[in-house]
């Protein structure tokens, strides 16, 4: 980039998207605990960062860190020493350079070429400046992928295994998905360092007119193609998506599809 030559700034630009990828894999590890597998596969970086910030709405935001001695339990210490303030990549830093970045890395497009439009280098040089300037603030952060946080944490009660759940400062409802079986649950922040965790279940009913008979899966186990026998009648029961159409006019009775006894 100090060379001066435009051509090489594509090298940099390639460079510098790639440090930015590699800042929020490492933030990414921050959270490690609690990324869900199914996001495993997920590489682009503002992808990754939504992902985050959906665990931790603070996952892209400066800090600070202190500590001081409290004159009594709970009381504001009198002395705060500050251990440093940590720089992340953030959100909007993200969106405003990874892509732009990237279009450095192509070479300009036929309808581009046909209007005549050129590589402005001086911009693409500003840009490169601006990033590495930021990054070299993160990189330099005397605080490094810090986290703090509440957590609730239950046995999951359909699989057994651990659920753990970050509750967001201010939030007093939050969704948590049990990572080995996929059954979810509402967690709500209840006061006195206790979080109830309300398992995500829905009531179906059988679909045979008569019998209806209500059961109640995880929220999870619904899909099309999944299906019951009931316990009272016997009949088989499958879970369909379908569209009940009703004409205009005076009100025909039409079963819909999902009223249906399979
Ligand atoms: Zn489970
Ligand atoms: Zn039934």
């Amino acid at each position: 980039m100090e060379s001066g030559d435009a051509e090489r700034l594509k090298y940099a630009a390639l460079e510098l998207r790639m440090a930015m990828e590699s800042l929020t894999y490492d933030r990414a590890l921050a959270y490690k605990e609690e990324f869900p597998p199914a996001e495993y596969e997920t590489w682009q970086p503002r992808k990754v960062m939504a992902v985050l910030l959906d665990i931790d709405p603070t996952a892209d935001k400066d800090s600070s860190l202190a500590f001081g001695i409290e004159p009594s339990y709970g009381e504001k210490p009198d002395v705060m020493h500050s251990l440093g303030t940590e720089k992340v990549l953030s959100m909007s830093t993200l969106k405003k350079h990874y892509d732009a970045l990237g279009s450095y890395l192509h070479v300009l497009a036929m309808s581009r070429r046909r209007a005549g439009i050129a590589i402005n280098y001086d911009k693409m040089r500003t840009r490169c400046e601006d990033i590495a300037g930021y990054l070299r603030e993160v990189l330099a952060s005397p605080v490094w992928n810090s986290t703090f946080g509440t957590f609730a944490t239950i046995d999951c009660q359909k699989c057994g295994k651990p659920v753990r759940k970050r509750l967001p400062q201010g939030v007093d409802c939050t969704k948590a998905t049990c990572f080995e079986c996929g059954a979810s649950y509402v967690v709500r922040d209840v006061g006195e360092n206790q979080a109830h965790f309300e398992p995500d279940q829905v009531e179906l009913h059988c679909a045979n007119n008569g019998c209806e008979t209500a059961i109640y899966p995880w929220r999870s186990e619904i899909a099309p193609g999944v299906g019951w026998t009931c316990d009272v009648c016997g009949g088989e029961n499958i879970v369909q998506l379908g569209i009940s159409h009703t004409p205009k006019g005076p009100a025909a009775a039409v079963a819909s599809p999902a009223e249906a006894h399979e």
